[in-house]
């Protein structure tokens, strides 16, 4: 690690739940492997909660061939849902739409 401190910018990150080494691709904020985020957006991409807590994915829904992962903060409690990448690990995406919302 190399700072604890968040900067508010995009860049490569390395996941905090599985250390998979995680590209920035613009708006990717959870991991595409264990699926796991953190808490720092209050409303998607705006980078301003000062929680940072693990958000870890608690359901997904499939709506229209759009997948949706919703979250729950470890931390605080906040829940939030984003849609899911292209690069996302399918089989994480899978065993997620199996537990009850
Ligand atoms: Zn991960
Ligand atoms: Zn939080």
């Amino acid at each position: 690690m190399l700072s604890k401190k968040f900067q508010r910018k995009i860049e490569n990150f390395v996941c905090s739940h599985c250390g998979q080494r995680v590209k920035g691709a613009g708006y990717t904020d959870h991991c595409p492997k264990c699926l796991w985020s953190r808490h720092v957006d209050i409303n998607p991409g705006d980078r301003s909660a000062e929680c940072c807590g693990a958000m870890e994915p608690v359901g997904v829904e499939i709506k229209g061939g759009e997948k949706v992962i919703y979250y729950k903060c470890q931390r605080c409690g906040f829940e939030h849902r984003v849609k899911a990448g292209a690069e996302d690990d399918m089989a994480a995406i899978i065993k997620l739409t199996e537990q009850v919302i």
